[in-house]
């Protein structure tokens, strides 16, 4: 397939270098990062996009996304497939899908789970919102860039499916860090908390494969300083924008809610900003309860 890549960082420039691989032909673009190998450049968002079966963009947020959706939607062939693979709001996937058929174009949200480390091995899991048509179209590219792909419904379901997703696994996260803290001041070992917790009703994602204890458990950012992973400031953007879509559609999340403003907190006043997400634990363990 011809393909277009806009959005060439963190997550997009090893996506872009795996359908290369793979010997799709792929143009990129990005405001600031170089292309990577295979990749060949264009000077322009709509030049990247203009005649490809397929535009992918992967891009920070909702309202760029809108911004480089203006510009390039009406470049692109009539039955070509916009495929945005950004977390962004459901409201901005939804409008850019509207303004997509308007103009003959397929739309398709498909967020990713996963992180870097996915993006660079192929092996991402993807959300996808949009038509059977989309999905079929984009399915083997998907089969490149991933080891999953869940068609979640009509477009903008794949972002409701990440958030949710992402809401739990904040919440897990807290409740996660927080259990580990009191243990310790409880002079339970850590070692012995992850071997009930990791085999009884307490397990999760967050403490059986991500275990924010160091040196307890599988490999994970803890036993490398906290080092990213995942970045405590990209869980508080996923967890606003959980809170977002609740408001929009009047859904009480109180633990979503909380653990926005326990991130929120420990990336804007504390020490989180840079740091992984299971970071909490530390910051857990230097409070106290008042
Ligand atoms: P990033 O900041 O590394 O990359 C974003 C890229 O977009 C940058 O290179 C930037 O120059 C480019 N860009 C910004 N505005 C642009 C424009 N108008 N035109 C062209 N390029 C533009 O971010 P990332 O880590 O690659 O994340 C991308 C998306 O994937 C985000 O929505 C993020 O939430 C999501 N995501 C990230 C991870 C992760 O672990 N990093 C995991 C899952 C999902």
């Amino acid at each position: 397939m011809k393909i277009g890549f806009i959005g060439l960082g963190n997550m997009g420039a090893p996506m872009a270098a795996n359908l290369a691989k793979s010997g799709h032909t792929v143009t990129g673009f990005d405001l600031a990062a170089p292309c990577p190998e295979g990749v060949a450049k264009a000077e322009t968002a709509a030049a990247a996009a203009t005649g490809q079966d397929v535009v992918i963009t992967m891009l920070p947020n909702g309202a760029i996304l809108k911004s480089v959706a203006a510009e390039i939607l009406p470049t692109m062939s009539k039955g070509a497939v916009l495929l945005d693979c950004s977390t962004v709001d459901v409201e901005s996937a939804r409008a850019v899908a509207d303004d997509a058929r308007a103009l003959g174009v397929l739309a398709m949200d498909a967020p990713v789970s996963g992180g870097i480390g996915g993006a660079a091995a192929g092996t991402l899991t993807f959300m996808a919102g949009g038509t059977d048509e989309a999905f079929a179209i984009i399915k083997p590219l998907f089969d490149i860039m991933g080891q999953k792909a869940v068609h979640c419904g009509a477009s903008g379901n794949g972002q409701a499916a990440k958030i949710c997703n992402n809401m739990i696994l904040g919440v897990t996260m807290i409740a996660t860090c927080e259990a580990f803290a009191l243990a310790d001041k409880l002079g339970l070992e850590r070692e012995k908390m992850f071997d009930v917790v990791s085999t009884s009703s307490g397990y999760s994602w967050s403490m059986n494969a991500y275990c924010p204890a160091p040196g307890v458990g599988p490999q994970s950012p803890a036993d490398n300083d906290y080092k990213p992973g995942f970045a405590a400031e990209l869980m508080l953007k996923d967890l606003r924008l959980s809170q977002q879509a609740a408001e929009a559609v009047d859904a009480d999340t109180p633990m979503g809610e909380r653990a926005a403003a326990l991130y929120s907190s420990f990336v804007e006043d504390e020490d989180g900003k840079g740091m992984d997400f299971s970071a909490m634990l530390p910051r857990f363990e230097k409070r106290s309860r008042g």
